[in-house]
């Protein structure tokens, strides 16, 4: 009976995997369909400078489309995208576009790419950048690359070389999802990045985490020390907002301040900022 059972399972378990690679699968070969089909797009969250309040960037972000299963999030299909080499092509598409469309935006906002360790590889994500700048005729200085630790830890020769290709070329390079990864802190002396993005794990304990709040203190220490911009990602609340504005945290990002916003919703976005400014500086003035 036991042995009748085990069989059963089996069976179920093995037609489940099987469903389960056909779903993936397909999902796979659909992916590759996505740019063509368009189904891919960018959202954009801004970047909030902590000293003034104001937008002084945004990130672009990653969102498909997908005709039957709705929106696939980028923690689902980018590492499938890197899995079946995609990556190269559709990371190339992104940088293009959100170059594009920074190119319309005033100029002294920057944009933010992600960028994964698969685009390190081959190192395509040169001629990547240089062919998305000469195209749109961006200014290399409003782009951003974010790259994730794990951009550093296989071939840290290669990839110091390639950062050395970017940083000549003029863009800013930021380490995402700081503390996370396989942290060393010698790579921070290696290499010059611009910019530190705090986890937004650190930022959601910070408030009864004395832990979290040490850490993210002595990365704002270190942020002084090599000279760097430290951003602080997944800003949700007051109190959150309150101890990293003491905290002297360069910049700001989080549904606090806004959500990932669709590209057309940026040049509402900015006026009404503009101006709450300038209503905010009007009431500054004395009246006479
Ligand atoms: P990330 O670069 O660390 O991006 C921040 C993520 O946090 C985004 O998730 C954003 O929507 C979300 N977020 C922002 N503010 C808040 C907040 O206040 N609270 C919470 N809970 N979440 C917040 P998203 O858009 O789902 O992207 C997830 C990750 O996918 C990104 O993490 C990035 O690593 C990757 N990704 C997105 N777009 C691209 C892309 O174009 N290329 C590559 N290679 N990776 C991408
Ligand atoms: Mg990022
Ligand atoms: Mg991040
Ligand atoms: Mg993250």
């Amino acid at each position: 009976h036991a042995k009748e059972e085990g069989k059963r399972t089996y069976r179920f378990f093995t037609l489940a995997m099987a469903r389960q690679r056909l779903e993936r699968h397909r999902l796979e070969q659909d992916l590759r369909d996505a740019i063509g089909n368009g189904e891919l797009f960018l959202q954009y969250q801004p970047l909030i400078h902590n000293g003034t309040r104001r937008t002084v960037g945004f990130e672009a972000l990653l969102r498909w489309q997908h005709p039957e299963h709705g929106r696939v999030t980028p923690d689902r299909f980018i590492p499938l995208a890197e899995e079946i080499g995609a990556i190269t092509e559709i990371g190339a598409w992104v940088i293009h576009q959100a170059c594009g469309t920074a190119a319309s935006w005033p100029e002294e906002l920057s944009v933010a790419v992600n960028v994964s360790a698969h685009q390190f590889k081959d190192g395509g994500i040169v001629e990547a950048v240089r062919d998305a700048l000469a195209r749109t005729g961006l200014r290399p200085d409003r782009l951003e690359l974010e790259i994730t630790e794990s951009v550093l830890i296989d071939d840290a020769q290669q990839v110091v070389e390639i950062l050395h290709k970017l940083r000549n070329i003029g863009v800013k390079i930021a380490l995402d999802d700081f503390g996370t990864g396989y942290s060393s802190l010698s790579y921070l002396r290696r290499f010059a990045f611009d910019k530190l993005k705090i986890d937004r794990s650190f930022v959601s304990a910070i408030k009864d985490d004395p832990v979290a709040r040490g850490i993210l203190e002595t990365i704002m220490i270190l942020g002084r020390v090599l000279d760097l911009c430290v951003t602080a990602e997944g800003v949700e609340d007051d109190a959150q907002l309150a101890i990293l504005s003491k905290l002297n945290c360069s910049q700001l990002q989080g549904y606090y301040f806004s959500p990932p916003m669709a590209e057309t919703d940026v040049g509402g976005y900015l006026l009404n900022e503009f101006r709450r400014s300038a209503v905010a500086a009007s009431a500054d003035v004395p009246r006479l």
